[in-house]
């Protein structure tokens, strides 16, 4: 039978929910289960494509081309598994489906209402996404007591009394506060996020408990007494280096094997957490580091920047580092605020202490502002030997700095920036013009995973072969890659044999249905190590599988260190 496991947070948002989600999730993977991971959000919005990076950190592409919550990635991280876009649920997605189902007249004229159509849709939904596995485990977005949330908490209680106890586990996340004045670890705000969570008759079966320290056994007592949970379902989460130590640190606890007992479940396999560890140990230590510098935009928050936008690329860049037993120094260089203008001659530029690092790279983006910059690091990577690796926008600046410097095409740019440059080597094709002409911006730009053709003899090729992440296809024996995308700006395929007869070698393509061939890789040859895609290799990086470009960029700048 399937079992549900309802994680909701208490106190505050952002203590981690979404990693607590995972780490259970891995915990009971590795008892052999089927696990699968739902993400449900409370805003009205259908997906987080349209939400801006300063709103809600980076945007996750799932396979199937979903635009969602960066949790997501985060249960793809730890579980090394793909979760489709219907994993992501949202009260937009829900109410916009009551909606149109009464509009097409799908109640007979009842009187549409929140109980029991909304969780009656909210059901089917997490139903739907839990279907096939062993156990689904539901994260539920925002704070106990927040309005937003309420449908949702109430259709985790009817879930519980639709298929009993030993079906349903409610999980409270909650935040411990130490203030600095008292020194002391504060209980209370736990004790009335239980109270809130029973008023929408929900009773905790277990208390994660975070806090920046460990808890003692006065503050245990006190939350058996006023909470009700027997002290062994009250779990200590303080803070820790590295996020993947938590669902270590939880087994320290047992509570897997207490997870199986309270839903009547035997383990499949005993769990085995010697590589995990392995790559823990790797990402910890000290002694061997490599310094990356990711060129970016960062957009600042009232008083913060966020560097969140590219959270997917520093796990990407610590999954590879650590397989290959190394710890990465990520250095985040703002683009916008390099001085190149004074630059004459980029091979001894000081704009940014370019020695300092033994790889750069330029990620995704969006917009003109700190374009220039970017150009600049990718013309001091393609000078020199330093590592680079192009990510999606990157790629695309690699080909307008390529283009400007070795193919003679002066003042070459993507129309992106300058519509009106006498070379569009980086341009929207027919397809996306039309669906910009029409404001068709919420989820139309070219999304999800794709399968390109990639030269055997390619650097590319080598990387996923040695991956085993190619696959032949039978039929006409091309070597296929799958990355996911999400963008709207393709390599004009007017300049690619000029670029091509210049040196640049595109290694990867995709032939859409109407025959345009939109390129995917490229590298240069003689480098020692620059390439770059039209995708988003970030999405498919685990820390039990990482990423074959991160891997070879990886690679390439562990050589430069020890060269250096
Ligand atoms: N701005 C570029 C495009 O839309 C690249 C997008 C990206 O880097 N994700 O094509």
């Amino acid at each position: 039978m399937q079992k549900y496991i309802f994680v909701v947070g208490g106190v505050v948002s952002g203590i981690g929910k979404g990693i607590t989600t995972a780490s259970v999730g891995k915990i009971l993977k590795n008892y052999g289960l089927t696990v699968t991971l739902i993400k449900i959000d409370p805003y009205l919005n259908v997906d987080a494509g349209t939400l801006r990076p300063t709103e809600h950190g980076e945007v996750w592409v799932t396979e199937d081309g979903g635009e969602i919550d960066q949790d997501l990635g985060t249960y793809e991280r730890f579980l090394n598994q793909s979760m489709p876009k219907k994993n992501s649920i949202t009260a937009g997605q829900i109410y916009a489906a009551v909606i149109q189902k009464e509009r097409a007249g799908d109640y007979l004229g009842k009187t549409v209402q929140y109980v029991p159509h909304i969780i009656d849709e909210i059901i089917a939904r997490i139903k739907d996404a839990a279907a096939g596995y062993d156990v689904a485990i539901i994260e539920i977005g925002g704070t106990v007591g927040d309005y937003e949330n309420m449908p949702f908490l109430f259709a985790a209680k009817a879930l519980e009394q639709e298929l009993g106890r030993d079906s349903v586990v409610h999980m409270l996340v909650s935040y411990l506060p130490v203030p600095h004045h008292l020194e002391e670890m504060k209980t209370k705000p736990t004790q009335q996020a239980v109270r809130l969570l029973r008023q929408e008759g929900i009773v905790p079966d277990f208390i994660i408990c975070r806090s920046a320290q460990p808890m003692d056994r006065e503050r245990k007592e006190k939350m058996q007494i006023y909470a009700h949970v027997p002290p062994e379902h009250i779990i200590d989460a303080p803070d820790v280096d590295q996020i993947y130590q938590i669902p270590l640190n939880f087994e320290r606890q047992e509570l897997g094997r207490k997870l199986l007992q309270r839903l009547k479940i035997e383990s499949c396999s005993a769990p085995n957490w010697s590589g995990w560890q392995q790559q823990i140990h790797a990402l910890t230590q000290k002694e061997r580091r490599i310094a990356i510098a990711i060129v970016g935009k960062y957009l600042a928050s009232g008083n913060f920047s966020i560097a969140d936008s590219y959270v997917s690329i520093a796990h990407a860049c610590n999954h590879a580092a650590a397989a290959l037993g190394y710890a990465v120094d990520i250095t985040w260089v703002d683009a916008q605020k390099m001085v190149h203008e004074q630059c004459t001659d980029i091979s001894t530029c000081s704009c940014v202490d370019w020695q300092k690092f033994d790889g750069i790279i330029v990620p995704g983006g969006f917009g003109a502002s700190g374009v220039e910059g970017k150009l600049h690091a990718i013309a001091y990577a393609r000078q020199t030997t330093m590592p680079f690796l192009g990510i999606c926008y990157g790629l695309q600046l690699a080909v307008v700095e390529f283009a400007r410097s070795k193919s003679a095409l002066h003042g070459a740019h993507t129309t992106e920036v300058d519509a009106a440059t006498a070379y569009p080597v980086i341009d929207l094709l027919p397809l996306q013009k039309e669906l910009l002409a029409h404001h068709d911006i919420g989820g139309s730009m070219r999304l999800g995973a794709y399968a390109a053709v990639v030269d055997p003899a390619s650097k590319v090729a080598a990387l996923y072969r040695g991956a085993r992440r190619i696959e032949l296809d039978t039929q006409t024996g091309d070597s296929l890659v799958l990355e996911r995308h999400r963008h709207r700006y393709e390599v004009n395929p007017t300049y690619v044999p000029a670029l091509e007869a210049a040196g640049l070698r595109f290694s990867g393509h995709y032939t859409r249905h109407d025959g345009t061939r939109l390129m995917e890789f490229l590298e240069l040859p003689e480098h020692p190590f620059f390439v770059a895609t039209q995708a988003h290799p970030e999405f498919t990086s685990r820390l039990a599988d990482p990423n074959p470009l991160f891997t070879g960029f990886m690679q390439a700048s562990i050589e430069r260190l020890k060269t250096r």
